[in-house]
């Protein structure tokens, strides 16, 4: 990349500021990632849908990468699968309730890391800034005005300038984006 401040985005986002979300955890963890959606819909910058059925996000519980999480001491992972044409495709994204409940994360904290996550779902980037939902081991800082503006910049690029829609560009592998918010 070009030298000069670090990007706050990531180069893809959806096609336009809205996407569908599946909760598929427990009664707990729905109200947390409920409380995280509020928070970003209230922004008004980009709008995430509850649906009950397959979703372009999909909120997952952590389970089959238990161990994994529970070594690398993570409590947040996004899973942003993205096309070349710059299109976020599918987001996965999980809370890791070992390591919140080793390191003792409050509701509110745990609300924290669940926007910082669904960040990630809009096309963030990790922020170095503390004063960021999106510092990569956020615990006590909720959506900022930052956050917001950063969004709200991503998605106002009009789709025909922001997406590469080229013949080359639509022959595409997708790739995958692994990001974590630790305690640390
Ligand atoms: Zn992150």
């Amino acid at each position: 990349m070009p030298s000069g401040r670090l990007p706050v985005v990531n180069p893809w986002r959806f096609e336009t500021s809205q996407a569908t979300v599946q909760l598929k955890v427990g009664p707990y963890y729905t109200k947390v990632w409920t409380r995280a959606i509020d928070a970003w819909n209230a922004k008004k910058v980009f709008r995430f849908k509850v649906v009950a059925s397959s979703a372009q996000i999909t909120i997952v519980p952590a389970q089959s990468n238990e161990a994994t999480l529970i070594k690398q001491n993570l409590v947040g992972v996004a899973e942003v699968r993205h096309d070349s044409t710059r299109r976020i495709v599918s987001v996965q994204l999980h809370l890791g309730n070992s390591q919140l409940n080793k390191n003792g994360y409050t509701t509110s904290q745990r609300v924290n890391v669940a926007e910082h996550e669904l960040g990630h779902a809009m096309g963030l980037a990790h922020n170095p800034s503390k004063h960021s939902v999106m510092y990569k081991s956020t615990r006590y800082v909720s959506i900022q005005p930052v956050d917001v503006k950063n969004v709200k910049e991503l998605y106002s690029i009009p789709a025909k300038q922001y997406f590469i829609d080229s013949p080359a560009a639509a022959a595409n592998t997708i790739s995958k984006d692994r990001v974590t918010a630790s305690s640390r």
